[in-house]
């Protein structure tokens, strides 16, 4: 699914086949999780391929290393200039590309200073898919902020996630909503959250979350076209009396709701305001005029 014989893969400066490529099994980073990543996605326009935000992912990319002490030297150019070739190698257009950072062999708890990095891309179909997401409150919560750095985007913050979405797929649910350490919904284990309430949006400010790109996309499309979206902190039960809801993730791109644990929120997915975002997202991420459009 994600490489066949012939993908290729950047490692460490040079090109290999993915079938070919190995790591250390006594990495510090598959033993501890002290790893950093991203997931991009690049798009075919009418100007050739675009890495949708390729400079917000590598500066988030290099703010994550820089945070779990990993010495990253490619710069975002060079990171970017590396994802063209990757996805000229690959002859990819709309694709999915997982830069990782990673680290060498050290059983020990401090951090290391071999550092390796992979840039691989797949197609993937939207993460979630598209149909509407029942979801459940998770019993797990967000990680604490002061037990590590909630902000940056760290593998093994990533258990976390895994605990949540197994939890809620084995109870029938199809996605989790988590809540942060004071009982506010934070977000789900891969994606932002927002939610509709009489015209206008609200959704967790930055501090207990990852600072989603995507997220930050929808305050771009959301000035543009008029909409308010207020950043404030609130319970799980004030979604319950929502209009609507909706995920927003690089992978996810915007994720449709229809309930969260069993209720069901007012409007039809078509009469939301997200909606007009998830429409107004794809023309943004293809690079077509929208406004226009959207207005009609
Ligand atoms: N929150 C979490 C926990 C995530 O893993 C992701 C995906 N990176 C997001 C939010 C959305 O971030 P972005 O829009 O930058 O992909």
């Amino acid at each position: 699914m994600y490489y066949n014989e012939n993908t290729t893969i950047y490692l460490d400066g040079k090109w290999i086949k993915a079938k070919d490529a190995s790591m250390d099994l006594y990495s510090q980073t598959l033993h501890y999780g002290s790893g950093v990543f991203e997931g991009i996605r690049s798009y075919k326009t009418e100007d050739g391929t675009l890495v949708f935000k390729a400079k917000e992912h590598f500066e988030r990319l290099k703010y994550s290393a820089e945070k779990m002490h990993i010495k990253l030297d490619l710069s975002v150019e060079q990171l970017t200039k590396l994802t063209h070739e990757l996805l000229e190698k690959n002859n990819l257009e709309n694709a999915y590309i997982r830069p990782l950072v990673y680290l060498g062999a050290n059983m020990s708890l401090e951090s290391t200073d071999e550092v390796h990095i992979i840039l691989c891309a797949w197609e993937w179909g939207r993460y979630l898919g598209d149909s509407q997401l029942k979801l459940m409150t998770s019993s797990f919560e967000r990680p604490n902020p002061k037990s590590c750095f909630v902000d940056a985007k760290v593998t093994g913050h990533y258990t976390n996630s895994i605990l949540a979405t197994t939890e809620a797929k084995r109870n029938g649910f199809d996605e989790a909503l988590l809540l942060d350490m004071n009982g506010y919904v934070a977000e789900g284990p891969g994606a932002n959250f927002f939610f509709e309430k009489n015209d206008i949006l609200y959704t967790p400010p930055l501090g207990n979350i990852l600072p989603g790109i995507t997220r930050q996309t929808m305050f771009e499309i959301a000035g543009e076209l008029n909409i308010r979206i207020i950043e404030k902190h609130f319970e799980k039960e004030e979604v319950y009396e929502a209009d609507g809801a909706f995920f927003t993730g690089t992978a996810a791109e915007v994720a449709r709701i229809e309930s969260l644990d069993g209720k069901k929120f007012n409007l039809n997915w078509d009469d939301t305001l997200g909606k007009t975002l998830s429409d107004a997202y794809l023309f943004k991420v293809q690079k077509r005029e929208y406004k226009n459009y959207l207005l009609l």
